[in-house]
């Protein structure tokens, strides 16, 4: 690779992503935000953007149990449609299934140079949403799950994040998603500039073929394998599920190769010798199709319908993968590991509880 090239590639790399530096505050510090739904997500921006001066106004159903929490945790809190009516700028952050319909409900108070914002872009990117042309439509979406994005924020550090513009009526949309994902902590840690469609492709994707579907699939097959030819399913548990975090840990820490280094030359050799004979060429092509159906709506489209029709399959499926018999012997495995009495680090536990 010749040096001009280098540098082309580092420059286009380095022109997309912000940190603090690059955020200016003051698009969005004198605005109110309203902050729909106080889940995961939800409460974590909610606070984040409080303690960093921004004013905020929760939006909650009346029946719901979060509408104490947040008043508990210092915020003011009212309807959606009454929340998105007093704000400048509109984050949905109700479960992505909702939105459409929470959308409806608020519709009527949004005013011209108004901002709608998503930390997920499905519903703007398959068209379940479609904000007046009057509007900034925009994404500020951590990469991180929302009790993180308090903890970090807290400890003085902050979550990865994503910002997105779908439409700019007002010249400012990017300026101001960047302000807000700065609010919320993400420029601490580095805020990509990416598109609704990139982000919700590439999302869907990586949580089907390799984070929530590829490897859950992985690990059953694997432990059932060894099950079946007799071993005890106590062995195959620990060497299957529960060692997978520590081989995960040094990827995320230093990288394939890092892992590598980190576990015995028989395990290398056997790794590199044999892991493309398990994940071979038709799994790819296996991907290749999955990543079709994504791109062409297919994937959305049975989502939607599936939503609409009280969700036959998926609490099916669910019942179904429940039932396996690494759960039953895990749960009991995980309850004797000692530090378990404390506290479990899988437990949003300061998340509020879903209604
Ligand atoms: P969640 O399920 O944790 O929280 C949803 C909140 O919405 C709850 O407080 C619930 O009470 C409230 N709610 C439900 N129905 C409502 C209604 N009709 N009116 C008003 N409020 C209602 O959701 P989440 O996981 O925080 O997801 C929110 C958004 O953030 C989604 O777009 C999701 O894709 C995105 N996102 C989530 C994560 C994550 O790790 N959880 C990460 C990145 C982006
Ligand atoms: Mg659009």
């Amino acid at each position: 690779m010749t040096n001009d090239t280098a540098t082309t590639a580092d420059d286009a790399f380095t022109q997309n992503i912000y940190y603090s530096n690059d955020a200016d505050a003051s698009y969005i510090e004198d605005k109110t935000v309203a902050v729909l739904g106080y889940g995961s997500q939800g409460h974590a921006h909610a606070l984040n953007l409080t303690d960093s001066g921004v004013d905020v106004v929760v939006g909650l159903r009346e029946d719901s149990s979060s509408w104490p929490q947040a008043e508990s945790d210092g915020l003011r809190v009212t309807t959606p449609d009454e929340a998105t009516a007093q704000a400048d700028v509109v984050m949905f952050l109700v479960p992505d299934t909702i939105q459409p319909a929470v959308f409806e409900a608020v519709e009527d108070g949004l005013e011209e140079g108004n901002t709608v914002m998503f930390a997920h872009g499905f519903n703007i990117h398959y068209n379940q949403i479609q904000p007046p042309e009057y509007v900034d439509v925009t994404m500020a979406a951590p990469k991180g799950p929302g009790h993180i994005v308090r903890r970090d924020y807290e400890n003085g550090g902050g979550t990865p994040a994503l910002i997105a513009v779908d439409q700019d009526s007002t010249g400012e949309a990017k300026q101001e998603a960047l302000a807000y994902a700065q609010a919320i902590g993400g420029t601490r840690a580095g805020v990509v500039e990416t598109t609704f469609r990139e982000e919700v492709e590439s999302d869907l994707f990586g949580e089907q073929a390799v984070l929530c579907g590829g490897v859950t699939s992985l690990v059953k097959h694997g432990f059932e394998t060894l099950v079946d030819n007799g071993y005890a399913p106590e062995m195959a548990y620990f060497e299957c599920l529960n060692e997978l975090k520590l081989i995960v840990d040094l990827m995320y820490e230093d990288g394939i190769g890092g892992m590598w280094y980190s576990v015995s030359d028989t395990a290398e050799y056997g790794g590199l010798t044999r892991g493309d004979r398990i994940v071979d060429e038709t799994v790819r092509e296996n991907m290749e199709a999955v990543l079709k159906d994504v791109q062409s709506g297919e994937f959305a489209r049975e989502w939607i319908n599936e939503n609409q029709a009280g969700r036959p399959s998926y609490t099916q499926l669910k019942r179904h993968d429940e039932e396996h018999e690494i759960e039953e012997i895990g749960a009991p495995l995980r309850d004797l590991f000692e530090w378990e009495d404390e506290s479990s680090d899988n437990e949003p536990a300061e998340v509020p509880a879903d209604d």
